[in-house]
C-alpha cells in the first residue's frame, strides 16, 4: 500500500491538500470578511473547496450533534453483509463508496442492491482503486461516468458523491466531479483500519477526531473489512452515550432529478490538521 506524507496544517486556518499543496481556507466565522479581501488565488481555492467537504452537517434541526458512518472499498459479500446487519439492527443509514471492480459477480451485485434497498447511499470510489492524481481529465470523466452508470443500472438511482481512492485529488478531479454533479465527500475521522490495527486502536483514532459533524472512515472491502461491523457497533455505542444522532451523507436521486445543493463548506469549522495525512 502506497503511503504519502502530506502535511498541510496552518495554525489559524483550516487547510486542505490538493496534490500535496497546502491550500489555506479562511475560518467560517470570517468567511464574509475574508471574501471581500481575498486574493484571486483564494477565491479560486474557495471555488474548488465548494466541490469538496470533509464533514457533514454539524447539528440536526433539533440541535443534536451529528455523526456519519462511511465505508470504502466494497462491496465485499462477506464483510459488507456484517456491516449491513449491524446498521439494520440500530436503524442507521450509512454511505458506501464502492469500487466497480467488485461489482461483477452475482453476489457482489446483490450486495450493492442490499445496500441500496436497506436505505444506504451507494456512492462512487472508482472503477478500480487508482490514484486519480495520476490521471488526466478525460480518464477521470470516464471513471465517474462509468461508475454512475453501473450504480444506476443496479439501483435505479443516481449517486451524488464520490470519494477519491486514497484521498488523493487534483484540480481536474474537482472539476470533473462538478461536471458530473458529484460532491467530493472526504472524511474527518480515519479509523486506520486499512493498517490492520486493532479495534481498540481504531476506536482511539475515531474518538480523537470526534466532534459534531464527524465523518468516520471505515472500510468494508479489499481485505480491510474484518472489523468494520464491530467498530461500527462501538461507534454507535459512543454516539448514543454522547447524545449524537446519525445522519446520512450523499442521498441518491432519481434519474433526471436535480441534485440537492452542495453542503456549505461547514468543515471549515473543523480544527486544522484533520486531513493532514490523507490515506486510503
Ligand atoms: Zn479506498
Amino acid at each position: 500500500m502506497r503511503t504519502k506524507t502530506i502535511t498541510c496544517v496552518t495554525a489559524a486556518m483550516t487547510s486542505l491538500c490538493i496534490a500535496g499543496t497546502a491550500i489555506a481556507l479562511p475560518a467560517a466565522s470570517s468567511a464574509t470578511a475574508a471574501a471581500t479581501t481575498a486574493s484571486a488565488a483564494t477565491v479560486e481555492n474557495q471555488d474548488r473547496f465548494a466541490q469538496l467537504t470533509m464533514g457533514g452537517e454539524m447539528y440536526s434541526a433539533s440541535g443534536k450533534p451529528m455523526v456519519y458512518l462511511t465505508y470504502d472499498d466494497g462491496p465485499d459479500p462477506g464483510s459488507t453483509q456484517h456491516v449491513l446487519a449491524m446498521l439494520r439492527k440500530h436503524r442507521i443509514k450509512g454511505t458506501f463508496f464502492v469500487l466497480g471492480q467488485f461489482m461483477n459477480t452475482a453476489a457482489e451485485r446483490q450486495t450493492v442492491r442490499s445496500e441500496f434497498k436497506s436505505g444506504h447511499s451507494v456512492s462512487i470510489h472508482g472503477i478500480n482503486h487508482d490514484d486519480l492524481e495520476n490521471h488526466k481529465a478525460p480518464w477521470i470523466a470516464n471513471d465517474f461516468r462509468t461508475m454512475k452508470s453501473v450504480i444506476q443500472n443496479l439501483t435505479g438511482n443516481v449517486p451524488t458523491c464520490m470519494r477519491p481512492p486514497g484521498g488523493f485529488y487534483t484540480k481536474a478531479v474537482l472539476h470533473q466531479a462538478k461536471v458530473a454533479n458529484l460532491r467530493v465527500q472526504m472524511w474527518s475521522a480515519d479509523s486506520r483500519d486499512w493498517q490492520g490495527i486493532s479495534v481498540a486502536r481504531q476506536m482511539a483514532k475515531i474518538r480523537k477526531a470526534w466532534r459534531p459533524g464527524v465523518v468516520i472512515l471505515l472500510h468494508d472491502g479489499r481485505g480491510h473489512g474484518a472489523n468494520a461491523a464491530e467498530v461500527s457497533r462501538q461507534v454507535i455505542a459512543v454516539a448514543q452515550k454522547r447524545g449524537y444522532q446519525f445522519g446520512q451523507l450523499c442521498p441518491m436521486i432519481k434519474p433526471g432529478q436535480t441534485p440537492i445543493p452542495l453542503l456549505p463548506p461547514i468543515n471549515m469549522q473543523l480544527p486544522p490538521g484533520i486531513l493532514a495525512k490523507p490515506r486510503r
